[in-house]
């Protein structure tokens, strides 16, 4: 069988698999095509992907020919319907946010995997690609933060007197506000942070944050470690403790997501107006709303000398470790559905049905059926 990597859209800089990734599909017996200049931007050129034994060829040809089309970003419909009708489409297209897309592979009798659904099952971590990605994105925020930050970061005492440290603020401590607040600890900064999961206290302060409590917040033990929507009250409160803590901040950087839902909104218009002149915030949860009220997506705005970054796809900023981390999590997910050579579609398995969008077209993870009825 053969494994494809396609080159990505023009504004992403990742690349599914990396050189190394082809070595281990080789050692299982994969023939492996990758196209033309699909891993240039994360820096392995056509020709390492050929030293580790692929063959490199224009798209067309790839996607008529290999049996897996792995990517990151979706294809357009028309180089879906180019592919192989057996062959199976594997990316991140978000389908469960794209009915359109997961519509149209049903009605192809397409066989599609779409990493952002890997369960988020302790079986399932070395294929979970939204923690990869949280890491690279929760690192790179911090740095982000303090490339525009007209201050230092850490403490100094110099001849020319006694630079106070930085004051950061962690909002969300999920995965990416977990990266950040370690991030911003090593960078030397004094790191507050806050979450509604009472679980993310404890992990916030093994890193040396101090965690900003507000009481009574809903914490759903079923909802699979994740948040869940807070009341009114609550949400009151909860406004209040981060409008405090946000003026006497440098930076803050919001992570905050409810899955499914519009991201929480967390910083109102007049905090960001009694926020430091030269404070920054990066708002990561841009894509799906904003945690901040001034957001843009993908934009930054200056208002009363506070940055505001409406962050976009920050992975694509790190393309090297970011395809790395990407690759092995591929790799991990690969190592199911392919024995001895062949594809295996073992649909008994968790991880392999709860990724699957849809098998020759019928509905596979139960998230994707409840969306199509
Ligand atoms: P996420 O990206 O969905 O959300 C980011 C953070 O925002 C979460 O910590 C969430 O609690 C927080 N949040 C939501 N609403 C908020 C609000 N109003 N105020 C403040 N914070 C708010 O989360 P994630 O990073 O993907 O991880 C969520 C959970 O899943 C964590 O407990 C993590 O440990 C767990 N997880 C488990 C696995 C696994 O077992 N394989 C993998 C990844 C994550």
């Amino acid at each position: 069988m053969i494994v494809g990597i396609v080159k990505e859209p023009e504004e992403e800089s990742r690349v599914a698999m990396l050189p190394e990734a082809v070595k281990t599909l080789k050692s299982w017996n994969v023939e492996v095509m990758v196209e033309t200049g699909a891993g240039k931007k994360a820096f392995a050129d056509d020709a390492l992907y050929q030293e580790s034994g692929a063959e490199i060829v224009d798209r067309s040809t790839l996607l008529q020919k290999v049996d897996i089309v792995c990517g990151i970003q979706a294809l357009s419909i028309a180089e879906i319907r180019s592919m192989g009708p057996k062959s199976v489409l594997m990316g991140q297209f978000n389908a469960l946010y794209n009915p359109e897309l997961t519509h149209f592979l049903i009605h192809e009798s397409r066989t599609a995997f779409s990493m952002e659904l890997v369960p988020r099952t302790t079986r399932a971590q070395s294929m979970d690609v939204l923690s990869s990605m949280a890491t690279v994105v929760g690192y790179k925020a911090v740095l982000m933060a303090a490339n525009l930050l007209p201050r230092f970061f850490p403490m100094f005492m110099t001849a020319a007197g006694t630079i106070t440290p930085s004051r950061v603020l962690i909002l969300g401590a999920g995965v990416a506000g977990l990266q950040a607040i370690a991030t911003a600890k090593r960078l030397g900064a004094t790191v507050f942070a806050f979450d509604v999961r009472q679980a993310a206290k404890e992990e916030v302060m093994s890193l040396g944050a101090k965690f900003v409590e507000v009481e009574g917040a809903t914490d759903d033990k079923s909802a699979g470690g994740y948040a869940v929507e807070q009341n009114e009250d609550f949400i009151h409160r909860q406004k209040e403790a981060i409008h405090e803590q946000a003026t006497k901040a440098d930076v803050v950087i919001t992570t905050a997501q409810i899955p499914g839902k519009k991201a929480p909104l967390l910083i109102e218009e007049r905090t960001v107006l009694a926020m430091k002149p030269g404070a920054v915030v990066i708002d990561l949860a841009a894509s799906s709303g904003g945690n901040c009220a001034l957001t843009q997506a993908d934009q930054t705005v200056s208002i009363n000398g506070v940055s505001i970054v409406g962050v976009g796809n920050l992975a694509a900023q790190l393309p090297q470790d970011a395809s790395k981390m990407y690759g092995k999590n591929y790799l991990n997910f690969l190592k199911l559905i392919i024995k001895e050579g062949q594809m295996n579609l073992n649909f008994e398995d968790d991880i392999v049905s709860g990724t699957c969008v849809c098998h020759e077209g019928k509905p596979v993870n139960s998230r994707i059926t409840q969306m199509i009825n």
